[in-house]
């Protein structure tokens, strides 16, 4: 990656990529052997991926990238405890990376098992009762503004992300104020690999909504 890259200019790398991906027409980048050996001095990814688990968003695949391009951090229905917040700052301020990304995505499990627990009281045990409780403040304040479907709680979820993580970390919250770090929140639809724009912070106003 080209050094003094803009939030801008690696949100519209990764976008490009997708839209490659989604078109069934992938360039495969930086997948060879001569960037495994570029890049093992050092890394400089042009973008944190802070997405879910699931096996469907494979995250170099669904953005059409390779070796040293994206730092990803995955947890089931990005869930974001402290590990998950160290790991984003560590992307943006040690690797300086100058987009972070929430990733969300339709049939989401975790989603779907925070709903089910309000709506029957069920709650999972063990881990993943955390999960789902981590889950839930996003569902129920997406009920609260009368946004009942399976997509606007999603759409909730990932912007509620968003605006976690900003809340919780100072070092995000002060890279996006003083324009070196922009944030966006997409939602994948599995079935056609596209990743819609939900929420966006420290980007130029007028992101285009991908269709
Ligand atoms: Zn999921």
């Amino acid at each position: 990656m080209t050094k003094n890259q803009t939030p801008r200019d690696a949100f519209d790398l990764l976008m490009a990529g997708n839209q490659r991906f989604v078109a069934g027409t992938p360039e495969y980048p930086n997948q060879d052997a001569a960037r495994r050996t570029e890049i093992a001095p050092s890394q400089q990814p042009f973008a944190v991926l802070f997405g879910c688990s699931d096996s469907r968003l494979a995250a170099e695949i669904i953005f059409d990238r390779g070796l040293g391009d994206l730092f990803v951090v995955r947890t089931a229905g990005h869930v974001a405890g402290t590990e998950v917040l160290g790991s984003i700052e560590f992307g943006v301020s040690v690797l300086k990376a100058p987009l972070v990304v929430v990733l969300g995505h339709d049939s989401c499990g975790a989603v779907a098992a925070a709903c089910s627990a309000l709506e029957d009281g069920q709650t999972p045990g063990g881990f993943v009762r955390d999960v789902v409780e981590r889950v839930t403040p996003s569902v129920l304040a997406a009920r609260a503004a009368g946004r009942e479907t399976a997509e606007e709680i999603l759409a909730e979820h990932i912007e509620h992300t968003v605006d976690l993580l900003l809340e919780r970390s100072r070092v995000l919250a002060e890279a996006v104020a003083a324009g070196r770090l922009g944030m966006v929140g997409l939602s994948y639809r599995l079935a056609d690999g596209s990743a819609q724009v939900v929420a966006t912070r420290g980007l130029d106003a007028a992101v285009p909504t991908a269709s």
